[in-house]
């Protein structure tokens, strides 16, 4: 049987999807890009932004079709599916299968009762870590490998759905996870991504190795060249954690660290955990500590609330810091969250004209950045062929950036020294 997995949402998404199909394909079928060529389709859905899920309303009236004709199987995973619980069935009749963020690992089993024409829900979040396990001998033939620490936050920051729909933080044991970096490093995996919502809160308040000695731990492992880690929350950043940049070798000079808003008073109402003067200490002990560190963050504009004095500070941080990256959107409310029920909407122009100022300034921001790099010598690990040329391959510096540069199909896996000639908005060309 042919299957094909829709994909929306975060890199925790996209690695539950590829473990899913790692397990499928282990039972003997086939992943195939188009939905049409399928007979199994599973939508991956992801709820954090409404925008993802009208995208997974409209698809699923088109897979509706598709299933009326050609009797495809239809399956929904992630996070729609654990919000919605049974309710998803009711809502779409016709799925055969749903399935929360913590039952993927049971994905076989949900697709075997699909055949048999028994419809299968699970939605069970008991804390444990099955689904974050990718199987022994799964074949690895990637450079990068993604491999999920924990899962799960107790932050509740008042915007978010993460805590109702993926649970409590929950660590996979240190052994586990060492034991599976050496298994994807045996099996060609040169950098690693630590995967968690709340990735530098793992092991917290438990008797296993901390985050930061982790870190050390899979800097010894043989093999690995480079470690990166995503998504950090800022309270959570500890001295330890910012001691090993600069300290770790294997550790790249990148991190993603969400700062959301500038002013005390929406951190505050966001109840981030930190103040602006809190998250800009921290970045500078880490350039004190990493001067070469890349820094990239998430930022949310026009919570309820937000003044223009509001967001003017965010702006303030945003110059000072001068982010190498930054993702940034509007606030869009998500039901049964705190700040779904906060005074204070901003009106939704006034929002997007705030969120084209911000992206401006970032935008330039980051093309400096580029620039600056022009005439330097990096180290960069091929990722795979150029999209834009045949002639060329494209891989990452240590600093998360993109770089393409002429070469052959033939470097792809190994790390190159790449002398920087030109600086794009999106990307370095060497
Ligand atoms: S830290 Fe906040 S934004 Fe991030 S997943 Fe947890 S609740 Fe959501």
């Amino acid at each position: 049987m042919k299957f094909c997995i829709e994909n929306f949402g975060c890199q925790m998404n996209e690695h539950d999807a590829e473990k899913m199909s790692s397990l499928l394909t282990r039972s003997g079928m086939e992943r195939i890009n188009e939905a049409k060529d399928a007979d199994i389709v599973i939508v991956n859905t992801c709820c954090v932004r409404e925008k993802a899920e009208q995208k997974f309303y409209s698809l699923m009236g088109r897979l509706r079709s598709l299933k009326r004709r050609k009797g495809v199987i239809l399956g929904v995973t992630g996070c729609i599916a654990q919000s919605e619980k049974e309710g998803i069935g009711e809502r779409l009749p016709y799925i055969d299968f749903s399935l929360g963020p913590s039952s993927i690992h049971r994905i076989t089993e949900a697709v075997e009762h699909a055949v048999r024409k028994t419809r299968f829900f699970d939605f069970s979040d008991n804390g444990c870590t099955a689904s974050l396990v990718v199987e022994p001998g799964n074949p690895c033939k990637r450079i990068k490998a993604f491999v999920t620490i924990m899962k799960g936050c107790n932050n509740f920051c008042s915007y978010c759905i993460v805590p109702y729909v993926r649970g409590r933080e929950v660590s996979r044991d240190s052994r586990d996870v060492l034991r599976e970096i050496e298994d994807v490093a045996e099996k060609g995996a040169k950098e690693v991504t630590l995967l968690g919502q709340n990735v530098n809160s793992y092991n917290k308040g438990r008797d296993d190795l901390p985050f930061p000695d982790l870190l050390k731990a899979i800097n010894r492992i043989g093999g690995i060249e480079r470690i990166r880690f995503v998504t950090s929350h800022p309270k959570d950043l500890s001295p330890g954690l910012i001691d090993c940049f600069g300290s770790l070798d294997k550790l790249c000079e990148s991190i993603h660290l969400p700062f959301q808003a500038g002013s005390d008073k929406i951190l505050s109402l966001m109840n981030r955990g930190y103040s602006a003067e809190e998250y800009l200490r921290k970045i500078r002990l880490l350039r004190e500590r990493c001067p070469d560190i890349a820094i990239t963050a998430d930022c949310i504009v026009g919570f309820p609330g937000e003044g223009e004095e509001d967001f003017e500070r965010t702006m303030d941080l945003v110059s000072e810091v001068r982010f190498d990256g930054m993702f940034s959107f509007v606030y869009s409310p998500r039901k049964n969250t705190a700040a779904s029920g906060l005074p204070g909407a901003v009106p939704r122009e006034v929002a997007l004209e705030r969120l084209i100022r911000l992206q401006a300034a970032q935008k330039s921001i980051t093309l400096e950045h580029n620039r600056s790099m022009e005439g330097r010598v990096v180290q960069v690990l091929v990722e795979d062929r150029s999209r834009n040329s045949e002639d060329e391959v494209m891989g990452r510096t240590r600093t998360n950036k993109i770089v393409n540069f002429r070469g052959s199909p033939d470097m792809v896996g190994s790390l190159v020294e790449v002398r920087i000639t030109k600086g794009y908005a999106n990307s370095l060309r060497g």
